[in-house]
């Protein structure tokens, strides 16, 4: 059966661009007579906060949207991926790594803007792990991308696809190839949180019988990395429906950072749901 989410994060107040997100998928749940799964993605500990969870669910509501409950919330769920991580790790696929975001920014010197993203810095030094070790400081997990090459075989690593449905940013569709280096060795367990985004949520796309992930082309690059982790863990592939991104009316993406106008204001100023999901183009349903 026809299966797929909306994953946000509870770090913010949602805007029109979730609107349209959210809209996207259950619509296409929907007319696929699927599932629609609501996943409360809170493992940033710094950043999530309770009441944003509250407001998420009373936004969707107000937009006419319905999910499957109970709703799956990540924080309750960070022994399920320590075993995988703990999988990775037995397999000898993931380094500790003790940097900081600053040391790795230093060591980048005048790499390109973007340059964070595709870091590889490499296990550290035997000595140094074990004195870093005992002092006890905290460390990350990162994906070690040359033994996952090799684990994989050649044939295999070179092979990886995945099938989209929708549009990356640059116009692709259809089977594309995956760059398994796109994002470097990318980080699998913070420090902070014993998991990072790209481990938790492959793991819940695959734990939950995800196979249609309908999301933003922001997260076309992450697709890449996802599909990499998912052949590691011996997890299904869902095929992939990244959408457009919808601009604000200075021509620029949504996006929290920017304080966009929140769906809570849009609300307030008298705005129906029914008129919003007209202007984003769902003027059918409800
Ligand atoms: N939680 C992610 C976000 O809010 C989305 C994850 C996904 O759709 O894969 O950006």
């Amino acid at each position: 059966m026809f299966a797929t989410r909306f994953a946000p994060s509870p770090t913010g107040r949602l805007h029109k661009g979730h609107a349209f997100s959210a809209l996207t998928a259950w619509s296409a749940a929907k007319a696929a007579r699927g599932r629609f799964v609501l996943r409360i993605e809170d493992i940033d500990p710094t950043r999530c906060r309770p009441e944003y969870e509250a407001a998420i669910l009373e936004d969707l509501a107000w937009l006419g949207l319905d999910w499957e409950t109970p709703v799956r919330r990540q924080s309750d769920h960070l022994d399920d991926y320590a075993a995988a991580i703990a999988d990775l790790r037995g397999r000898g696929l993931l380094y500790r790594c003790f940097r900081t975001r600053k040391t790795i920014l230093d060591s980048l010197g005048d790499a390109p803007h973007g340059a964070m993203e595709a870091v590889r810095p490499g296990p550290h030094d035997p000595a140094e792990e074990a004195e870093r070790l005992r002092q006890g400081q905290p460390f990350a997990w990162r994906l070690w991308l040359d033994r996952a090459r090799e684990a994989l075989g050649e044939a295999t690593w070179t092979g990886l696809s995945f099938i989209e449905e929708g549009q990356g940013p640059e116009g692709e569709t259809g089977r594309i190839a995956v760059r398994p280096e796109v994002a470097g060795d990318v980080v699998l367990a913070r420090k902070d949180a014993g998991v990072a985004y790209h481990l938790a949520v492959t793991h819940d796309d695959a734990r939950q019988g995800i196979n249609h992930v309908i999301r933003g082309q922001d997260l076309f690059e992450a697709t890449h990395v996802q599909r990499l982790i998912q052949t590691l863990l011996g997890w299904p592939a869902p095929t992939y429906r990244h959408h457009r991104l919808l601009a604000g009316p200075d021509g620029r993406r949504y996006a929290k950072r920017d304080r966009s106008v929140t769906l809570a204001e849009l609300r307030a100023g008298g705005l129906t749901a029914r008129a919003l999901r007209a202007e984003l183009g769902f003027s059918s349903v409800g």
